[in-house]
């Protein structure tokens, strides 16, 4: 199956400094690269992406790969680790994956190892005996071993002929898992006598972040690429709702979905714990993942998760960084994230195998209002100055407004993302062809839209600004307007205003025209935890002959009231390929995946992916030969589990 790729390789300019690195004729190249691809991972090319920074590697350079989740970072450092002599280094802030990361290499036939305090004193000791001794390809460590000096010592006596920084953007205050402890990644890099090629991977995209990484890890010339951030097996929804239907709308969504992995994302660990507890009330199982609970306790439930024992993770976003599982099929987010990097990244969680997956995202006014507060009052990065804290906040609400923007447009929803993220979404090739139209796979594009006219709604809300001059704010205003009776209403006098009882649209239609004016300047709303609404540059707009103004919205009052489910229910197939093959079938080899994962204590996902046992559906193989066609089958897996998975199709085959 061929895999659809959007990359756009961005080379430095030749002559730039770009050093000319000549290997002797025995040094690695691209081929045998690609035979490992092929011999230990069962893939029969690299990613665009991926090409690019093993050719940096091989010659030498510094390489700085930006690639969306999913996008195969790993194997950017993994294959050059093992056909580079020596031994590979790969820091990682990620010390709890550490064990399944290395797992998965053993299962490929890789020699990988880790060293971490998980590992006994003893342990350690005897995993740098080995490695000293030539057993190991590659190692993960923990950016805060490198000042230690038994592992300075140790580094001393073994050939590293690449380094690799997983999650680089943790190296950057701009991003949004700072470390302190990457700062000492570079003082450590050029400690070595003899500094091996560096290669950073970070799937955060803003040019900030990216400076950040190449200067702090002193990286030099980089080779860098930034590849497309379409993800086209995700499908993208939005959905309004007031927090006390959000709920009921999760239960719904995973009923139909009963046997899929996802996530569910909360921003409070209150909310998390509640609607772990709602849903197990709903018959629905699932564990839950935060910073308040034991380390104990947190590491239970992602293993119960990872092996396929739970369905379904509810968690705040402590939960996931590096979680490589492959077959999460959705993500759901109960409130809305802080910006469209964090949703991104967090949405990005699901079909990292490429298979077909759902991101829903339900939110509500208290959603922006609760961003909103931890930006205004939420202490800013300690030790920076009150200047440097203002600007860290003016970039936390400008990340915000795009982040609500994404909530409230009624186009594209992957091209509204791509945009963000610099990407033109007219010159990206979905496999249907351009998507100048929309992607026809988010909710915008599959919704139906009415427009109704709120032009003298929208016009009296300008004249009650002008009147109350942008005393209130958005609710009071629509209490104003409404003719509210409540308290503070009437206390205030306000029901003595010309515009008091002027409309009678629902409360949250005058919010709505309100936000929507303020997004085209016509009003403006303030930052702050309360934010005030007053005019803006454009408000004189209203006075105008001939001013309109409408509202879109989704139509909801037909059977298959959500577009985003009505597309799902329809199958697999309204996703094209994945319809391929045979889902009974599918199904017992997911069971012998598990039978087979559990006896090894491995995840389920470490013996095979999705996306292979989908391949293995369609293409039902009888032979070894027809079993390494699989995507994802390389000899050591045919070797380990071809015998068992070929005599299930054969069975399989033969009751039919
Ligand atoms: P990232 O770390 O960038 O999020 P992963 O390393 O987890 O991505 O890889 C995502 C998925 O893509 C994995 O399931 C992996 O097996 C698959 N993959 C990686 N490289 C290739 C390739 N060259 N061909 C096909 N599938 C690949
Ligand atoms: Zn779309």
């Amino acid at each position: 199956m061929a895999d659809f790729e959007n990359a756009s390789p961005r080379r430095e300019p030749e002559g730039l400094g770009a050093r000319d690195v000549r290997l002797n004729a025995a040094a690695p190249r691209m081929e045998d690269a690609r035979a490992a691809l092929l011999r230990y991972f069962g893939y029969a090319d690299f990613r665009a992406g991926q090409r690019f920074v093993v050719d940096a590697l091989l010659q030498g350079r510094d390489a700085l790969g930006v690639m969306p989740t999913g996008a195969g970072k790993s194997i950017c450092y993994q294959v050059p680790g093992i056909v580079l002599p020596g031994l590979a280094l790969v820091i990682s802030p990620l010390v709890s994956l550490m064990g399944d990361q290395v797992r998965s290499l053993i299962d490929a036939g890789v020699r990988g190892s880790f060293l971490n305090s998980t590992l006994s004193p003893a342990q350690q000791r005897t995993v740098m005996k080995r490695a000293v001794e030539g057993t190991y390809k590659i190692m993960y460590v923990a950016p805060e071993r490198l000042s230690d000096p038994a592992f300075r010592a140790f580094v001393a006596q073994v050939h590293i002929p690449l380094i690799a920084v997983d999650e680089a953007h943790c190296v950057s205050q701009w991003g949004q898992d700072f470390r302190p402890s990457y700062l000492e990644i570079r003082d450590f890099i050029e400690s070595l006598d003899r500094r091996p090629p560096v290669v950073a991977l970070t799937a955060t995209a803003t040019e900030r972040v990216r400076i950040d990484i190449a200067n702090l890890l002193g990286l030099r010339d980089p080779a860098t690429i930034v590849t497309g951030f379409d993800r086209p097996n995700l499908k993208f929804g939005v959905e309004r709702l007031e927090p006390k239907l959000k709920r009921r709308r999760i239960a719904e969504f995973i009923a139909d979905r009963r046997r899929e992995s996802g996530i569910i994302y909360c921003s409070t660990r209150k909310d998390v714990d509640m609607l772990a507890e709602w849903l197990a009330c709903q018959g629905i199982s699932a564990v839950r993942y935060h910073a308040g609970m034991t380390a104990d306790a947190r590491m239970q439930s992602q293993r119960r998760f990872i092996d396929d024992d739970v369905p379904v993770m509810v968690a705040t976003n402590a939960f996931g960084m590096g979680i490589d599982k492959s077959n999460v099929r959705y993500v759901l987010h109960y409130n809305m994230p802080k910006s469209i990097e964090a949703y991104y990244q967090e949405a990005g969680r699901a079909g990292r195998d490429g298979e077909p997956s759902e991101c829903l995202l339900l939110w509500s006014d208290g959603d922006i209002a609760t961003c909103r507060y931890f930006i205004e009052e939420g202490g800013a990065a300690e030790g920076l100055s009150e200047e440097e804290a203002q600007r860290v906040k003016s970039v936390q609400r400008r990340m915000l407004d795009g982040m609500v923007g994404y909530c409230r447009t009624t186009d594209c929803l992957r091209a509204y993302i791509l945009h963000y993220f610099g990407e033109d979404a007219s010159s990206v090739q979905t496999p249907e062809g351009a998507f100048a139209d929309g992607c026809g796979n988010c909710s915008n594009c599959l919704g139906d839209f009415d427009t109704i006219d709120v032009t003298e709604t929208a016009k009296a809300c300008v004249s009650c600004v002008r009147e109350v001059q942008g005393a209130f704010g958005k609710s009071m205003i629509a209490d104003i307007l409404r003719g509210s009776k409540a308290q503070r209403v009437i206390e205030a006098g306000l029901d003595g205003l010309s515009c008091y009882n002027a409309v009678s649209d629902s409360a949250t239609q005058v919010k709505e025209v309100i936000e929507l004016l303020a997004a085209q300047d016509i009003l403006s709303i303030s930052d702050g935890t309360y934010p005030t609404v007053g005019l803006g540059v454009r408000a004189a707009a209203v006075d105008q002959d001939g001013f309109s103004f409408s509202l879109k919205k989704i139509r909801r009052n037909r059977p298959a009231a959500r577009p985003f489910d009505a597309a799902a229910s329809a199958g697999a197939s309204a996703f094209g390929a994945s319809g391929v093959g045979d889902s009974d079938l599918f199904e017992r080899l997911r069971a012998l995946r598990k039978r087979l994962a559990d006896a090894q204590g491995i995840p389920p996902y470490v013996v095979f992916s999705d996306k292979a046992l989908r391949d293995m559906c369609a293409r039902m193989p009888r032979t070894a030969d027809e079993f390494l066609e699989v995507n994802g089958v390389g000899e050591k897996k045919l070797e380990r589990y071809g015998e068992t998975f070929l005599s299930e199709i054969a069975a399989f085959l033969s009751e039919r």
